[in-house]
């Protein structure tokens, strides 16, 4: 293989990858040489060979042998002059990347592989995670730590990793010299318990005590494994003493995890505590979108019709990961029949999706459920009256009428008692804001919301 080779191997990934990744990841590449079959690229920081080597390695690989099949792999290296500088640098979770194949003597970090796709650019912000995103934000740029432990907790697919792996992402890119070390809990316990069968313990505790930042995810999972708890608490207070920082999530706040040792509850509540609110329809809509942007340089012919994006953000509002995986079907689907995605298409295609997150809960029985939450009668929920003690129970009910079912603003005015769509808006609003800033009201409303659900 030859340097032309690879100019021409260039142009072919110009078009598969996009104008902009291609600036970015590709150009920056400098073929280095091929002996035995693997093909070596010189990049400038570590960062970028994991980067390029997770999101594109496959493609370059492709498209590289296709040119000289006698390349059987690729790597990506710094070269020797500027290695030196970055030696000690490599991230924990490069360890899955090749790179990490040329860099054996370096100490190897306790973490896990991160997602290449989990950076804060992709990650859409709004109401609902917005404190949990500047939260992050905040620890990502560095500095002095400001609070330690950042607890992230919220429900299944909310973006917690996302976010963890966002952070790791780019800490690493503004310190590379940083040890930093993600990994989930069930991980940290699987390590633990080996160190123990392996008779490795004061490696074990080396290791750990020797990160920068240490990120734990589901830390909910140790809950009632009492040696890993207790290990898992030695671990978190050296860290803590030496001013290093400590990202932990977990699926539910700190005091609400059964089975976790009062002392490490009370330790996690220590530093900064944000959860990540079931999503909204804005919400949705925006990652929807987001992932559209993506689709649109893979799948270039197709046709989404207006509408379909704003029917499955109503739809299909159990977590992002279901409404992700919506879309890839759809768009898989619809290349694959050679049609455009239309309100139709989606029905069909995503059925059992649609099915499984019909949600079935009334109106009716929305106004039962709060009015005995707040002591009220039913009746006066859709009866005149306007004090507070009974208005804002009945802007809780239309707010939750308003998120858990598909009723319009009119509709929904209807079954209280016939107010007005705009009289229902604003109640709904209400609620919205209150429920940033009263915790009580938060609370109540996350409770009936649940409580509705199942
Ligand atoms: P959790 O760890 O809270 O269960 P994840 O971080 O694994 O959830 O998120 C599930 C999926 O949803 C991932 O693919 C993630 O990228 C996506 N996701 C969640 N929240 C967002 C967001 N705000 N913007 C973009 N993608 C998101
Ligand atoms: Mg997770």
């Amino acid at each position: 293989m030859t340097n032309d080779t690879w100019g021409k191997v260039r142009e072919q990934l110009l078009n598969s990858v996009g104008k902009s990744n291609y600036v970015n990841w590709i150009e920056p590449l400098e073929f280095a040489n091929l002996h035995d079959g693997v093909a070596t690229f010189h990049v400038p920081t570590q960062f970028m060979g994991n980067w390029v080597s997770r999101n594109f390695g496959e493609q370059i690989m492709h498209h590289l042998a296709k040119a000289d099949s006698s390349v059987s792999r690729v790597e990506f290296s710094v070269p020797a002059t500027a290695s030196k500088a970055v030696a000690r640098t490599r991230p924990a979770m490069a360890s899955a990347a090749k790179v990490a194949e040329a860099a054996k003597d370096e100490i190897d970090l306790p973490g896990a592989p991160l997602d290449a796709r989990f950076t804060f650019d992709s990650f859409v912000v709004g109401k609902p995670n917005e404190l949990a995103h500047a939260a992050a934000r905040r620890v990502a740029e560095g500095g002095p730590v400001t609070f330690n432990p950042l607890f992230l907790y919220g429900g299944v697919g909310l973006g917690k990793t996302h976010l963890m792996h966002a952070i790791a992402w780019e800490l690493q890119a503004r310190s590379p010299e940083l040890r930093v070390v993600y990994l989930s809990a069930e991980q940290f316990m699987y390590r633990f318990v080996q160190a123990l069968r392996e008779k490795k313990m004061m490696n074990f505790k080396e290791l750990f005590r020797s990160v920068d930042v240490l990120m734990v995810d589901d830390v909910q999972f140790i809950a009632g494994k009492d040696s890993t708890q207790e290990e898992f608490f030695h671990t978190f207070n050296a860290l803590v003493d030496q001013n290093k920082q400590i990202i932990i999530s977990a699926d539910r706040a700190p005091g609400e995890i059964k089975d976790l040792e009062e002392r490490i509850k009370s330790r996690l509540q220590c530093g900064l505590v944000v959860d990540l609110h079931p999503t909204d329809y804005e919400l949705r809509l925006g990652i929807l979108q987001q992932k559209v942007e993506q689709y649109r340089l893979q799948y270039r012919d197709l046709v989404l019709v207006d509408g379909v994006l704003e029917f499955l953000a109503h739809r299909i509002s159990t977590n992002v990961r279901v409404l992700e995986g919506a879309l890839t079907r759809l768009f898989a689907f619809a290349s694959l029949v050679g049609r455009e995605i239309t309100l139709e298409l989606a029905q069909d295609c995503l059925a059992d999706i649609l099915r499984a997150s019909d949600r079935k809960v009334t109106i009716e029985e929305i106004q039962r459920r709060v009015s005995e939450h707040y002591n009220i009668r039913l009746s006066d929920m859709i009866g005149p009256k306007r004090v507070r003690t009974i208005a804002r129970p009945r802007q809780v009910a239309m707010y939750l009428a308003k998120q858990l079912t598909s009723r319009s603003l009119p509709e929904i005015g209807r079954r209280f008692g016939g107010r007005d769509h705009t009289t229902v808006m604003h109640g709904v609003k209400r609620i919205e804001e209150l429920r940033n800033v009263d915790n009580q009201i938060a609370e109540d409303v996350e409770l009936l919301r649940r409580s509705l659900e199942i």
